[in-house]
């Protein structure tokens, strides 16, 4: 316990440590490790500290690094709300079974291992509803905006997952 504490005091401010005692990238927003990454201690002015700051803020990634946490945040409700979108209205007993089974691997398998345990905790709360795709939909739903509401983002309107997620908007923009 002590030596993760030392550990997590050598890394740049931002940065969390996995499971395995390691900087974990996909528990980490990269925007904010990143504003730690332009000052230069000692290098001149406090204005120019704050510049390189920001220039570090504002730092584009090459496209090809590991996932931050927004990423692979991102990237995972895509595929779940879609897979939600385009689950049978009438599921067989095995999509059910498939279903339950993708959903409560995420707990244990999920790579950023504080938004796992959150994750955890609300599906003991609110057990997935894999009943039929509007049901699924809504529950994901519900999940995303628990999760959107502890980060203080807006929540998602639930009346609009199909649009947002299969049909596209009705003025045809996405089609
Ligand atoms: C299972 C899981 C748990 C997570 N837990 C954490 C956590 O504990 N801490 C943390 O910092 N990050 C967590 N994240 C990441 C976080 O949810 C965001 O993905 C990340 O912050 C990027 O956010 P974003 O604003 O780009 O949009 P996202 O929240 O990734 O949303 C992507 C798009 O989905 C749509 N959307 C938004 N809300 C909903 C909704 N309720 N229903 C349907 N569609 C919606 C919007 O069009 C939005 O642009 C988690 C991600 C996942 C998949």
């Amino acid at each position: 316990m002590a030596e993760d504490a030392k550990k997590q005091q050598q890394l740049p401010p931002g940065m969390v440590i996995g499971p395995d005692g390691k900087p974990c990238k996909a528990c980490t927003v990269f925007k904010d490790f990143a504003k730690t990454k332009g000052t230069v201690p000692g290098s001149g002015s406090k204005q120019a500290a704050t510049a390189a700051t920001m220039m570090g803020a504002l730092a584009t990634r090459p496209t090809e690094c590991p996932p931050d946490s927004e990423k692979l945040g991102r990237s995972t409700w895509t595929f779940l709300h879609t897979a939600a979108a385009y689950y049978p209205v009438n599921p067989t007993p095995q999509h059910r079974r498939s279903m339950l089974s993708l959903l409560q691997s995420l707990p244990i398998l999920y790579p950023c291992n504080y938004c796992a345990e959150h994750l955890g905790g609300e599906m003991q709360k609110n057990p997935p509803d894999v009943s039929g795709r509007a049901q699924l939909s809504k529950w994901l739903c519900d999940v995303h905006n628990e999760v959107n509401d502890r980060l203080g983002k807006d929540k998602f309107d639930c009346s609009r997952v199909i649009e947002r997620w299969k049909d596209g908007p009705a003025d045809g923009s996405c089609d």
